[in-house]
């Protein structure tokens, strides 16, 4: 598999890539760590006609507590963030996912946070070489008018598999997106669109600059499900932030559960996670029960396109909320 030709741009500050942005349009893309994007160019599913890379942008890559939250610049290795102190003590849901993705290496000497959250939604009749996708009728997300993973599906279902993404939805994060001249932020939560061909609410101008996790003393964990524990992509995983009551220690204020891998985006549980507040941190039954009105809520959403059977995932998203609970529930009441 060759990569196809392109033009490799190389800025040296953000001002000069989002000059080059604003130029190149939906013709460029940014290359980060390369592991999604090299992957999707060289399977013939991308044809940038130019790349501008991240790499001599150092002002991107940092994690600092600025106030009540905690800044992580968006070309910061994941490496950074799995041994930051700062984030294993107080977002600790992202460290246990980041260690998650892929293998060492990816973690280490390439894979960004950016990147991590900003890969590409993914299916297993699409990502494939294009000589395998060549030998049928292209689906929606191809070019074509078919969807392989579900019946007169209107629309691409591809899946969300950012084991970075669905921690930092549990946390709660806010995304900076700048472009020339301006910068907005956005919820994780309404950055996605409801298809899985173009799944984030972004402009072809626009580059993720600054992810932003507010601090309020809860604990998080993070637990996933995957064929192999290296290399292999999440078929379901679960985020949770669990806020202890702050007059009364042993009762919980707040939850957030999100579930991730199951649907065109990581998917926040609004019933389930309401189901826990009141509750006391060691009330397990309560936290069965809220794993189990997630993997209803979840369920509607999935499509058997990511590797394991439908109704396998479906059963394990009950399995790692009840875990991710489980541990920040401890943590929490250290
Ligand atoms: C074998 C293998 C296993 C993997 N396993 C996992 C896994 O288990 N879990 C998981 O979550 N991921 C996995 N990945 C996907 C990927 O490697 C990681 O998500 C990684 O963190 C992507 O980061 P990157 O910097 O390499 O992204 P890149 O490939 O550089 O970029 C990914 C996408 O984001 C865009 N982009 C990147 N940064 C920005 C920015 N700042 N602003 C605007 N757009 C941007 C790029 O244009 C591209 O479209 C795996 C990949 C491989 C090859
Ligand atoms: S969900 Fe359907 S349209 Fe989307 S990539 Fe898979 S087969 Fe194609």
């Amino acid at each position: 598999m060759r990569l196809p030709r392109f033009d490799y741009l190389g800025p040296d500050t953000l001002d000069a890539a989002l000059e080059l942005l604003a130029t190149h349009k939906e013709e460029a893309k940014i290359l980060a760590g390369g592991t999604d994007l090299v992957v999707r160019m060289k399977k013939g599913l991308l044809k940038p006609k130019v790349l501008i890379s991240l790499k001599a942008l150092n002002e991107l890559s940092y994690i600092k507590e600025d106030g009540k939250e905690i800044k992580i610049g968006a070309r910061t290795p994941l490496a950074d963030i799995i041994a930051s102190d700062l984030i294993q003590t107080q977002a600790n849901a992202l460290a246990q996912a980041c260690e998650k993705v892929g293998a060492i290496t990816l973690q280490h000497y390439r894979g960004t946070i950016g990147g991590n959250i900003l890969q590409d939604n993914r299916c297993f009749h699409y990502n494939q070489s294009s000589f395998h996708r060549s030998g049928r009728q292209p689906c929606h997300k191809d070019g074509g008018k078919i969807c392989y993973a579900r019946d007169e599906a209107d629309r691409c279902n591809s899946t969300c598999q950012s084991d970075g993404a669905t921690a930092l939805m549990a946390l709660g994060a806010k995304l900076t997106l700048a472009s020339k001249g301006s910068a907005r932020t956005v919820n994780l939560e309404d950055f996605y669109t409801s298809d899985g061909i173009m799944p984030f609410a972004m402009e072809s101008h626009e580059l993720l600059k600054e992810i932003t996790i507010p601090l309020t003393g809860a604990k998080s964990a993070y637990h996933r499900l995957a064929y192999r524990s290296a290399i292999d992509y999440p078929v379901v995983c679960a985020g949770v932030l669990l806020k202890p009551s702050d007059t009364k220690k042993e009762e919980i204020d707040d939850v957030r559960i999100v579930v991730g891998a199951m649907s065109r985006s990581p998917l926040f549980l609004a019933q389930a996670s309401s189901s826990l507040k009141g509750k006391k941190l060691s009330d397990i039954d309560a936290f069965k029960t809220a794993a189990d009105t997630a993997m209803n809520s979840a369920s509607a959403f999935a499509v058997h396109n990511v590797g394991a059977t439908l109704a396998y995932r479906c059963e394990m998203v009950a399995q790692m909320v009840f875990r991710a609970l489980k541990e920040a529930a401890q943590a929490a009441d250290r």
